[in-house]
C-alpha cells in the first residue's frame, strides 16, 4: 500500500473505534474533574502564592516553597507527612530509600504481589550485588498472587508463622502480565493483615497509579506510599523526582535515609524546582486523563486488530499501563519504533533492544520525551522475551496520544 493510502486506513480504523468509546470516556472525565478539584483545594488550603516560586541553594534550609509543596502533597495522599524531592532520582531511588530506612539487619521484608519491579532486584538481593538489602541482612520473602488476586490464606498463615516488618504491595503490573491490582483488593488484603499483624509496616508502590481513580492507598489503610515523578504526578512538567508519603515517623526515617540522621527533611536544595513541581500536580489530574484515554483508545484497536490486550477497553482501569501481546518479537519493536517516530522528540532516531541497567533481559524502550525516560509522555517499552508483550503508557494530550498510536499501527502493518 502507498504510504498515504495506509495512513488514510489505519486513521479510519482508530476513528471508528473511538465512536465506540463514549461510556468509557465519559467516566475519565468525571474521575478527572474530581481530581482536579482535590488538588486545586489542596493549592487553595495552603495558601500557595508566587513567592514559594522561590529556590534555594547549597544546604537548602528554609525553604518555604518545598515545605509548601510538601503540605499540598500530603493533603492530596490524606498522609500525616511527605518527602518529595528532586534529589530522588526516579521512582527506584525513592524505593530505595524507603525499604532502607524501615528495614534493620535480621528484618524479614515481604512481597506479596510476587516479585517486585525490575529493578529491585539487585536492591533487595534477589540478584546479586553488594550493595543490597540482602548484603546487611535484610531477609526477603514473597507470596505469590492466584489468578491476579491476592493469596489473603496464605499471607495470613506466613504472618502468623514469620515476624514481618515491612509488606511491600505494588499495585502496577511492572513487566508482569498480571493484572494490575485494584485499590479495592488492597483495602480487602490490608484488612486480612491487620487481623493478624497490627504492626508490619504496609508499603505502596503506587507507579502509574495515581489519579487514575478517586482515592489513594493511604485512604484504604496504608502506611506508607511511593511514586515517581517523572510519572503520574509530575504532569509531565517535572523534571524529576519521586515521594514517599504517609505515617510521619515513617517520613521522617525516609527523610533521613535520603538526607542525614539529625537533617531529615530540613536539608535539600531545591535549584529552582518547585514551580515545576507544582505546575506539574496542578495539571496531573488532566495528563493522568489523557494517558488513561490514550490506553482505552490502544486497547480497543489492537484488539480489533486481533491482538490480545490487557486491560480490555471497558474494564476497570487501576494504573496508566496498556499491555499488548504481539506474540513476536519483529512485531514488538516495529511498533515501539512506531511509537519513537511518533513522537515529538528524537522522531528521526529508531529504538533498538539493548541492555539497561536494572534490567535482567535485553529490553526495548520507545520514548521521545521532553524529559528523559518520563513515562507520563507517550512511551512503550517491553523486554525481548515471548510472549513479546509492549507495555505503552502515557501522552500529555489524548490528541498526541492518538496520532501516536495511529503512527504506531501504521509501522506495525508496513
Ligand atoms: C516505573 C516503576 C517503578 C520505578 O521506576 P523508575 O523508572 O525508577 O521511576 C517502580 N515500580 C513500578 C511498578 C513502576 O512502574
Amino acid at each position: 500500500m502507498e504510504n498515504t493510502e495506509l495512513r488514510n486506513k489505519v486513521r479510519e480504523i482508530v476513528n471508528e473505534a473511538e465512536k465506540e468509546l463514549e461510556i468509557q470516556f465519559k467516566e475519565v472525565d468525571e474521575i478527572c474533574e474530581f481530581n482536579s478539584e482535590k488538588i486545586l483545594t489542596a493549592f487553595q488550603k495552603n495558601r500557595v502564592v508566587e513567592a514559594d516560586f522561590g529556590s534555594s541553594t547549597g544546604y537548602g534550609y528554609g525553604d518555604i516553597g518545598r515545605e509548601k509543596i510538601e503540605k499540598v502533597f500530603s493533603d492530596i495522599f490524606h498522609a500525616e507527612d511527605c518527602i518529595v524531592r528532586g534529589q530522588f532520582i526516579s521512582g527506584t531511588h525513592a524505593l530505595t530509600v524507603a525499604l532502607f530506612a524501615f528495614l534493620r539487619p535480621g528484618d524479614t521484608m515481604l512481597s506479596i504481589n510476587g516479585k517486585p519491579y525490575d529493578t529491585l532486584d539487585e536492591v533487595i538481593g534477589i540478584e546479586e550485588n553488594a550493595s543490597s538489602l540482602k548484603s546487611f541482612g535484610v531477609n526477603y520473602e514473597q507470596v505469590n498472587l492466584i489468578e491476579d488476586d491476592f493469596d489473603y490464606e496464605a499471607i495470613q498463615e506466613k504472618l502468623k508463622t514469620t515476624k514481618v516488618k515491612l509488606i511491600e504491595i505494588q499495585r502496577s503490573k511492572g513487566y508482569d502480565l498480571r493484572k494490575s491490582i485494584s485499590l479495592s483488593k488492597v483495602e480487602k488484603v490490608i484488612k486480612k493483615i491487620r487481623e493478624v499483624d497490627q504492626e508490619v509496616i504496609i508499603m505502596i508502590d503506587n507507579c502509574y497509579c495515581e489519579l487514575v481513580g478517586k482515592k489513594e492507598p493511604l485512604e484504604v489503610g496504608a502506611d506508607i506510599v511511593v511514586g515517581s515523578l517523572i510519572k503520574n504526578l509530575g504532569g509531565g512538567i517535572a523534571p524529576n523526582g519521586a515521594y514517599i508519603a504517609g505515617r510521619k515517623d515513617l517520613v521522617k526515617l525516609a527523610a533521613e535515609r535520603l538526607t542525614v540522621p539529625g537533617e531529615g527533611k530540613g536539608v535539600g536544595p531545591t535549584l529552582g524546582i518547585n514551580r515545576s513541581f507544582l505546575q506539574g500536580l496542578f495539571l496531573a489530574p488532566s495528563v493522568v486523563k489523557a494517558s488513561v484515554k490514550t490506553a482505552i483508545l490502544t486497547s480497543k484497536v489492537m484488539e480489533k486488530l486481533g491482538y490480545k490486550v490487557e486491560p480490555k477497553y471497558d474494564a476497570e482501569r487501576v494504573d496508566i499501563v496498556q499491555t499488548i501481546e504481539f506474540g513476536d518479537r519483529e512485531k514488538l519493536i516495529k511498533y515501539c519504533q512506531g511509537i519513537q517516530t511518533g513522537s515529538p522528540i528524537d522522531s528521526d532516531s529508531l529504538p533498538e533492544p539493548c541492555k539497561t541497567p536494572g534490567y535482567l533481559d535485553q529490553i526495548i524502550m520507545a520514548s521521545g520525551s521532553f524529559t528523559q525516560g518520563s513515562s507520563i509522555e507517550l512511551s512503550c517499552d517491553g523486554p525481548l522475551r515471548a510472549p513479546f508483550v509492549g507495555f505503552q503508557q502515557g501522552a500529555l494530550t489524548y490528541e498526541y496520544g492518538k496520532l501516536g498510536l495511529i503512527k504506531a499501527i501504521e509501522y506495525l502493518l508496513k
